[in-house]
């Protein structure tokens, strides 16, 4: 199947509220064309010079996505533009992309990323540091972030009840800290290999890539 319609049968399948970011790391600009002439606008990127490139040479209505690791001395080459950063995972992080977003005179959304996987590897803060944080008057003090939702990856693994139990502790901790403070909360879970799952656990984005563009050769 093509990218287009690989795209629009996510799409017709995704119920009612769920968004869908492509993730487009790695493809070229003629493959996002594609997924964009068949109607996508969000699009997620994983590396920094790899979306400011793309950035500049594709229609300016895309919404560009941040969803990898995100290093401080980066922010400044994407606050001007970016709509959202799902991988927030410290609060010095947040408090220099509230510092750009006050040079760029705009507001940032933002996402924090939670680790919910069993994996040591995977970036983010401890449910339990999500709490604090959020009880803390620094959070509060920035004029120029919006933390508009949370963000997570579930272990890699064929175990289902796993999978439903790392999502089900992300859902219960966006619906505590969250859900009510915006109209447009975001919880941003689900890739090609789990996204069903992560809709069942109650997700609203979910960030699919070899789904609708095929397998990647390298991640
Ligand atoms: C690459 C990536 C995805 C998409 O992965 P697929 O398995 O290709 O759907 C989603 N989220 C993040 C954070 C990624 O890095």
């Amino acid at each position: 199947m093509s990218i287009a319609e690989n795209l629009l049968q996510i799409r017709a399948d995704l119920p009612e509220g769920v968004q869908l970011i492509a993730v487009s790391k790695t493809r070229s600009t003629d493959e996002i064309m594609q997924a964009y002439e068949a109607g996508q606008r969000d699009f997620g990127e994983n590396k920094v010079q790899e979306m400011v490139a793309k950035y500049e040479k594709l229609p300016q209505d895309i919404r560009w996505h941040m969803i990898g690791h995100l290093q401080r001395n980066k922010v400044k080459y994407i606050a001007g533009f970016v709509y959202l950063i799902h991988g927030v995972d410290s609060l010095r992080l947040l408090e220099e992309i509230n510092r750009r977003g006050q040079m760029e005179n705009r507001m940032i959304d933002c996402l924090l990323q939670v680790h919910i996987a069993e994996e040591t590897t995977k970036f983010g803060f401890a449910p339990e540091e999500i709490e604090s944080l959020f009880r803390s008057s620094d959070i509060n003090q920035l004029q120029h972030t919006r933390i508009r939702g949370l963000m997570g990856m579930a272990t890699f693994t064929e175990d289902s009840g796993q999978i439903m139990r790392e999502f089900g502790i992300l859902k219960q901790l966006f619906d505590k800290e969250i859900w009510g403070k915006h109209q447009d909360a975001v919880l941003s879970m689900g890739m090609s290999g789990d996204y069903e799952l992560a809709i069942q656990a109650g997700s609203t984005m979910v960030r699919i890539g070899s789904s609708i563009f095929g397998q990647r050769t390298y991640p």
